[in-house]
């Protein structure tokens, strides 16, 4: 079994938009407590790398290496690029801490979608595949306008696993188009 249900939304993007194949490097960003990882280093299989960050700590999932810190510290970023050379696939399922008042949270699961996406652009080799959540409102069109300029394209998905929280939405773009873009290059 999975350590959580959310394992079975990244089966379904994975499904829909073939992301991650067998010996790719894999970054999983807010991966606690573990089931994306699960499922990650299953597609990626013997021959690939799965690294996975999140503010909690994660139990050792086989094979994954898991870091502990807070992706919008630069520090954090930093302590992931030294680890991987360039990734094949960027996931992010990071979410705020609920607060109840739609704006807000909005507003700050776009901040960590936006996180998430600045994080993909120094990791992501050329063709590369990148996934964020984002609660849905105003200013979901705009990140999405500001993804597409970096892929081949981008879908907005709405995982049947996910139905219940009917806001939430994933942006899965497809085919990265230039090289990782590093602070200091
Ligand atoms: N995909 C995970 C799984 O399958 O087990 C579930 C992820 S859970 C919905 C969202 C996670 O995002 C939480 O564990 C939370 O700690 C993490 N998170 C939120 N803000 C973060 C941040 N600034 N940096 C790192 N992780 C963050």
């Amino acid at each position: 079994g999975y350590r959580s249900r959310a394992a079975y939304k990244l089966k379904q993007l994975d499904g829909e938009a073939e992301l991650i194949n067998g010996g790719d490097t894999v970054v999983d960003l807010g991966a606690a407590p573990g089931g994306w990882l699960q499922v990650a280093t299953e597609l990626a299989g013997e021959g690939g790398t799965v690294v996975g960050v999140d503010l909690q700590r994660i139990d050792p999932v086989d094979g994954v290496e898991t870091i502990r810190g807070d992706m919008t510290d630069k520090e954090t970023r930093e302590r992931i690029t030294d680890r991987v050379g360039e990734a094949d696939v960027v996931v992010s399922d990071m979410a705020p801490n609920m607060t109840g008042e739609y704006s807000l949270d909005h507003a700050r699961s776009v901040y960590l979608a936006r996180t998430a996406f600045e994080t993909a652009l120094e990791l992501l080799a050329p063709g590369g595949d990148f996934v964020a959540k984002v609660f849905e409102g105003p200013d979901t069109n705009d990140l999405r306008a500001d993804i597409d300029e970096e892929f081949e394209y981008v879908r907005t998905i709405h995982p049947n696993a996910s139905r219940d929280s009917s806001s939430e939405l994933y942006m899965v773009a497809k085919g990265r188009l230039t090289a990782p873009v590093r602070e200091g290059d």
